[in-house]
């Protein structure tokens, strides 16, 4: 069963060189996905945005093939090592063996995750 992830760390710093930024994002993605013991294959995403007043801007991301069998427990537990390390908000989650598509945070076992946890409830509103 596949499971993809797309994260996206928001826009390029100035200072940094996009193919560096890049490359670091790419690296540091396998290096966790490593230590939780997941197989993976990445691949960087450049995305061309724009915000709601019109402006454009570039933005890095990473696109995540996870080639191990992975239970829905460990795929929240990386996602929230990725999220720390990132800073992320959410990612997309596609996740063949449940038939879901979409953010990870309406994911029913990361809501259930959250509400055994006693976090939030999801209010993410990244329109995913
Ligand atoms: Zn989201």
């Amino acid at each position: 069963m596949k499971t993809r992830m797309v994260l996206s760390t928001g826009a390029y710093k100035e200072d940094v060189p996009d193919w560096q930024e890049s490359m670091f994002l790419v690296r540091s993605t396998a290096d966790i996905c490593a230590s939780y013991k997941v197989r993976a294959r990445i691949v960087p995403i450049t995305s061309s945005l724009q915000d709601l007043d019109g402006w454009c801007y570039t933005e890095a991301g990473a696109d995540i093939t996870i080639l191990s069998d992975v239970s829905a427990s460990r795929i929240i537990a990386l996602f929230e090592e990725l999220k720390n390390y990132f800073g992320l908000h959410c990612v997309w989650l596609e996740h063949e063996e449940t038939g879901y598509e979409g953010c990870i945070m309406e994911w029913p076992p990361m809501v259930a995750f959250r509400a055994a946890n006693n976090l939030d409830p999801l209010t993410c509103g990244c329109g995913r």
